[in-house]
């Protein structure tokens, strides 16, 4: 017999039907056996009594967690059995047939309460377990939501999604590169793409003009609590537009977002307000202002566009300029002189996005003229030649045809975690890793084969001793 899910239920008034999953609750009322019976739609009861003799002993047995399958009847409760608080509080069902698929141990916590009382290594070790807990089903429902309405929204607007690769090479965003051994060419090695930068810069000299991409980014950072090894952006590149344009597709975006799918959100200020990166300094002492008007409310949300970035900061450990956002970002002045004597000074076409004091996303117009990109990289101290080496595809690609482009890229799992009132990141990903980069429910990382190492052409030198 096919199976129909709890809630369903409620349009078999008195009709026969399978219903399957884990048993919530059992309670005994007398002689009578209450069990809630949980799938992904919801809960649903079922009254085992005495007189069903063989039935009735089976459900004696039962115990939370257990998975079953049960064909029964849709009853009316009677009037007074009602409960109005969930959506079959109305019925029940009178079992005909039992089976029991697997039992369940204890659970190590419960997962009828939030889940913030426990502690979070537990969590994420039994983590197939947490995600029973209807606060974070709920999120990874939300999550879907929008990353589907960022999808519609985008391909409406004539954007292309395209995947790119993983197994790639370095791309300067910041972070250290997680490196990947290449088996087929020894001592050569892929890295992980700290976000997919180069491809969608590329993807314009392509002609693509409007790129989007839902994009795993991987970065070896050290560790800090609202940072993930891997995160996901929505990553955007557009040819031809102009920094308004773009602040006003991501502001577009954000709003319709909000409109569909947090209706309770209000928006402290629209059009969001652009301030510039000095101004942001002088007048809130950050970066990343929270311009919330009470911010103990839990619904409003506060943007801002901050701009104007300085092109390059002084890294006194290194000893060098940096980039305050990667290199591809394009200074606002296109003379080389300017750039490579005061570096200190020049300005960016650089972005960001600032939600309640948390930057959300960034972005920038890029250069595409090879010489001032030659120049910023020089600034930066690396060699002709190592520039070459390292970005000779991009300073190529761009002497066959590049537009003026530039792009923007969004931390999803940022945004939900605000939009979601989440007190961190971790809540809004199905499988994070801990604060300090472990996967506590695979146990990663972790060592592997002698023969492994030896195909990738790999020696460890010394095993320090590890945490875990
Ligand atoms: N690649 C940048 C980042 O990941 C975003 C961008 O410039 O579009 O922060």
């Amino acid at each position: 017999m096919e199976r129909i899910l709890t809630q369903e239920t409620i349009k078999y008034l008195g009709k026969r039907v399978r219903v399957c999953g884990w048993i919530n609750s059992v309670r005994s009322h007398g002689k009578i056996i209450f069990v809630d019976l949980r799938d992904k739609s919801g809960i649903l009861q079922i009254v085992f009594t005495p007189e069903k003799e063989t039935l009735y002993q089976i459900a004696r047995k039962l115990k939370p967690e257990y998975v079953i399958g049960v064909i029964g009847t849709v009853e009316k409760r009677p009037e007074k059995m009602v409960n109005p608080k969930i959506k079959t509080g109305f019925v029940e069902l009178y079992p005909l047939e039992i089976e029991v698929f697997s039992k369940a141990k204890q659970l190590p916590f419960p997962i009828n309460t939030s889940g913030y009382e426990i502690s979070e290594e537990k969590r994420l070790k039994y983590r197939y377990i947490d995600l029973r807990r209807e606060r974070l089903r709920r999120n990874l429902e939300m999550r879907q939501k929008v990353i589907h309405f960022l999808r519609e929204f985008l391909i409406k607007e004539g954007f292309l999604e395209i995947e790119t690769p993983i197994l790639t090479k370095s791309t300067p965003e910041g972070a250290r590169d997680f490196l990947v051994p290449s088996r087929l060419y020894p001592g050569k090695f892929y890295a992980l793409p700290q976000s997919p930068q180069q491809y969608k810069q590329l993807l314009q000299v392509a002609g693509i003009e409007k790129y989007f991409q839902i994009a795993r980014c991987f970065r070896d950072e050290d560790p800090r609590a609202d940072r993930q090894a891997e995160f996901t952006q929505l990553d955007i590149e557009v040819s031809f537009f102009e920094q308004e344009e773009i602040l006003k597709l991501v502001e577009r975006l954000i709003l319709n977002l909000v409109k569909e799918l947090f209706p309770q959100k209000r928006i402290s200020q629209i059009p969001f307000p652009i301030i510039s990166y000095q101004k942001a300094l002088e007048k809130y002492k950050t970066e990343k202002p929270d311009l919330r008007k009470t911010p103990s409310d839990h619904d409003e949300l506060a943007f801002c566009f901050v701009v104007d970035f300085p092109m390059f900061e002084w890294k006194e450990k290194e000893n060098r300029w940096d980039a305050v956002h990667h290199p591809f970002t394009r200074p606002k002045t296109e003379a080389i002189s300017e750039i490579k004597k005061n570096p200190g000074k020049i300005l960016a076409w650089q972005y960001d996005i600032v939600l309640n004091g948390v930057e959300i996303g960034g972005g920038s117009l890029r250069t595409y003229k090879k010489e001032v990109l030659e120049a910023v990289f020089e600034v930066m101290g690396h060699k002709k030649e190592e520039i070459w080496e390292k970005f000779g595809h991009l300073l190529e690609a761009f002497e066959y045809g590049v537009p003026p482009h530039g792009g923007i890229a969004l931390g999803l799992d940022r945004f939900l975690s605000i939009l979601l009132n989440e007190p961190n990141i971790r809540e809004v990903i199905a499988f994070p890793k801990t604060g300090d980069n472990r996967d506590l429910l695979m146990n990663s990382p972790a060592k592997v084969m002698p023969e492994q190492l030896k195909e990738l052409h790999l020696k460890i030198v010394k095993e320090k001793k590890s945490k875990t």
